[in-house]
């Protein structure tokens, strides 16, 4: 009888060496100490025995028994720290290794570069503007003194809106001009950034492109001032004070007299040539680049707005900030600003 006890006692040991999970052990338990476990058989083999044996051999079961049930518990608590430790390995990180930054966004150059414009004329005293990019024919056209005939109302450069009668997507920042002209009194100083559109498409031409407009009424506003405005303006942009401007009589209708300006080129300064005798391209070597087209308000353009050109005078400038933006960051292509390649865009 003692043997069956030991020959339980080292089966039910080796049964647990091998029960690897909480459930497996339960099993074993169930063997031996379940109600049709073998511990059980044993018991009640006993009482076939004399009462003397019975003591004897009960005493050892009962002794055995409960060494198992303590070999049951050191088990369990084996399982549970091999499972902890498993977790452990597996959930393990070293918190001192740099961590995965996201990638953030940034703004676009063209909006980059319109918050520096706004500053640089914000020292100036120029305030800014904004007007809408679907514009009446009126605004875009009839009030700055376009008549009907002028190309630039001819379908092949101006997009009309479809179903909406004598609207146009804005040719130009210029309307922006009336708007303020109508909601404000002089003094007027203020710029107005945008986009405009118009059927053009080539290396440096979009359908879509940008201009900045700017406004100057007052009055005794005269050529000086709009020389000097656009001269700092220039210099602070291309954060090159050595820059010059000229004029060149031109003919825009809303001014009179209107003229071309150019700028001395900011890459080789004026020179046509770089330091080392090697022509300018930007420039086709001639030293000056065309920056704006601007002139003194035309009276019927303030007579419009219901300003007295006798007693008021303005300038006004429109640049091509696309333009600008390509010479200031030596950008040979236009598109690149609309693709979103990423090589591009995160240069800036
Ligand atoms: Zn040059």
């Amino acid at each position: 009888m003692e043997s069956q006890i030991q020959k339980l006692k080292s089966g039910m040991l080796a049964d647990l060496k091998v029960a690897t999970s909480e459930v497996e052990i339960k099993e074993v338990e169930v063997k031996y100490f379940g109600r049709q476990g073998l511990f059980g058989d044993i018991m009640k083999s006993l009482k076939d025995l004399s009462a003397e044996e019975k003591q004897t051999v009960g005493k050892a079961a009962n002794m055995t028994k409960k060494e198992l049930e303590g070999a049951t518990g050191k088990r369990y608590a084996e399982v549970e720290h091999e499972k902890l430790s498993a977790i452990a390995e597996e959930e393990w990180m070293d918190v001192t290794v740099p961590g995965k930054k996201p990638s953030v966004g940034h703004r676009h150059l063209i909006s980059k570069f319109i918050d520096d414009i706004e500053q640089v004329f914000a020292k100036m005293g120029f305030e800014m503007a904004e007007g809408p990019e679907i514009e009446k024919e009126y605004y875009n056209f009839d009030q700055l003194n376009i008549p009907e005939t002028h190309p630039a109302r001819d379908m092949h450069d101006t997009f009309w809106v479809k179903n909406l009668e004598k609207y146009v997507l804005r040719t130009h920042t210029s309307p922006v001009q009336i708007h303020y002209m109508e909601d404000h009194k002089p003094p007027i100083r203020v710029i107005a950034p945008g986009k405009t559109f118009r059927k053009d498409s080539d290396a440096t031409h979009s359908p879509m492109f940008h201009q900045l407009e700017g406004l100057m009424v007052d009055t005794d506003i005269s050529m000086a001032n709009l020389k000097a405005v656009l001269t700092q303006a220039l210099q602070q942009i291309f954060e090159d004070d050595s820059i010059k401007t000229r004029f060149r009589v031109s003919y825009f209708p809303f001014v009179e007299p209107g003229m071309e300006i150019d700028c001395t080129c900011p890459i080789c300064k004026g020179n046509g040539k770089l330091g080392d005798g090697v022509p300018c391209r930007l420039c086709k070597q001639c030293g000056w680049l065309e920056i704006a087209g601007a002139g003194m308000v035309h009276p019927k353009v303030l007579k419009n707005v219901g300003l007295d050109p006798e007693k008021y005078t303005g300038f006004a400038f429109g640049m091509g900030l696309d333009r600008m933006i390509m010479i200031k960051y030596r950008i040979n292509h236009l598109r690149l600003f609309f693709e979103n390649d990423l090589r591009f865009i995160q240069q800036f």
